[in-house]
């Protein structure tokens, strides 16, 4: 494993793994600050070539490809954490990769996730491994229903997961999810949903957004609202959770931690939903919204830099995700004063795909 000795001085090169839209905006906030950026992606039409000077397109285990990349680049981040663990291996063996592989071997399962998350005392929505169709029987004995079976790898934006309620078939369920390992979760009724997004920098140092209230539509986040509409003590603990997750993983560079929020009689009680070893759609309103953007935070972070403050700036910041068709009103927010629109230059509105966000901040 390698690590960085000292900053890297501006006109350094940052290496980024992905292309999509988070790729793209990590780009953005890198030029920013001076560096160079060259995004490595498996996809041709990812919306992150476009504006980097440098790019390769060639699949993760294309090991001459990766290497030349990597004689580019003097810092090696991600945008999304699928990355398969011998790609990340290549990587760390030769630059500093942020955040490590250790830290995506730890996320990119969730029964690993949730044994760490709860081994620190934190709790997570009931959960049992299954790792067979027989063990999904007795798995449902332990939860119970309703509940959610979700692939252990490879889920997001609800892909890969099954509500299950008393009387459901559980073969036709395990067949839905491509008969994978996975997990069985207790469905939460929770009140609502926050996130809190974390920098963590190479010397330790943490700085916490403030909670993310979110609102998801169809598994997909459609909005986000800070503040979040919880007590001032909810907020402390849902950010000492954050960063209790962050020291533990010997993280650096930008975490977000989705929590519910239960009701318990009069108190509020938090949970653990989920960990992204990566800057988060969650976090999109600090571009306009923050006195630095997480995307900013993050490049700082994995080049050395110390982080900038994580101020919330303006008396509330709506970012509103543009999902497939929703982009095509473009026009209509383009006329809105003061509404930042953001567009991912992806191409074809398909549904379900993010294809921009436009974030509104009340001053
Ligand atoms: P995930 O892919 O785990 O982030 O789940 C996507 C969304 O599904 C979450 O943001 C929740 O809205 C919902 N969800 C996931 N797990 C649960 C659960 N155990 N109970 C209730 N809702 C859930």
């Amino acid at each position: 494993m390698t690590t960085l000795h000292k900053p890297l001085a501006p006109d350094a090169t940052i290496g980024i793994i992905g292309g999509g839209q988070l790729g793209r905006m990590l780009a953005l906030a890198a030029h920013e600050l001076g560096f160079r950026v060259h995004v490595y992606s498996d996809k041709k039409d990812s919306s992150a070539f476009d504006v980097v000077r440098n790019s390769t397109c060639a699949p993760f285990d294309n090991w001459a490809r990766l290497a030349d990349f990597l004689n580019n680049v003097d810092s090696v981040t991600y945008e999304f954490e699928n990355i398969p663990a011998e790609t990340a291996a290549f990587i760390a063996a030769r630059k500093p990769l942020f955040p490590s592989a250790e830290v995506l071997a730890t996320t990119q399962d969730r029964v690993k996730e949730k044994k760490f998350v709860n081994a620190l005392k934190i709790a997570t929505a009931p959960f049992a491994q299954v790792n067979t169709s027989m063990e999904l029987s007795a798995a449902f004995a332990k939860i119970g229903f309703p509940a959610i079976l979700k692939t252990a790898r490879m889920g997001y934006d609800g892909k890969g997961q099954v509500k299950l309620e008393k009387g459901d078939d559980l073969a036709s369920a395990w067949r839905s999810i491509g008969e994978k390992p996975a997990v069985l979760e207790g469905f939460v009724k929770f009140e609502r949903e926050i996130s809190v997004v974390i920098a963590r920098s190479l010397d330790g140092k943490t700085a916490a957004y403030e909670p993310i209230e979110n609102m998801h539509r169809d598994h997909i986040l459609h909005t986000s609202t800070v503040p979040a509409k919880i007590t001032p003590a909810l907020a402390k603990d849902a950010i000492n959770i954050a960063t209790k997750i962050a020291k533990a993983l010997n993280y650096v560079g930008v975490l977000a931690v989705e929590m519910f929020v239960v009701k318990k009689g009069a108190k509020r009680e938090l949970l653990v939903n989920e960990i992204a070893p990566r800057v988060h759609n969650s976090g999109h309103w600090t571009i306009d919204g923050a006195t630095a953007s997480q995307f900013e935070q993050h490049i700082r972070a994995v080049a050395g830099w110390p982080l900038n403050a994580a101020k919330r700036v303006g008396k509330q910041v709506v970012m509103t995700n543009l999902i497939g068709d929703e982009v095509l009103g473009w026009d209509k927010f383009a006329k809105e004063p003061g509404a930042a629109v953001h567009l991912y230059g992806k191409g074809a509105a398909k549904p379900g795909r993010k294809m921009g966000h436009v974030t509104r901040v009340k001053v």
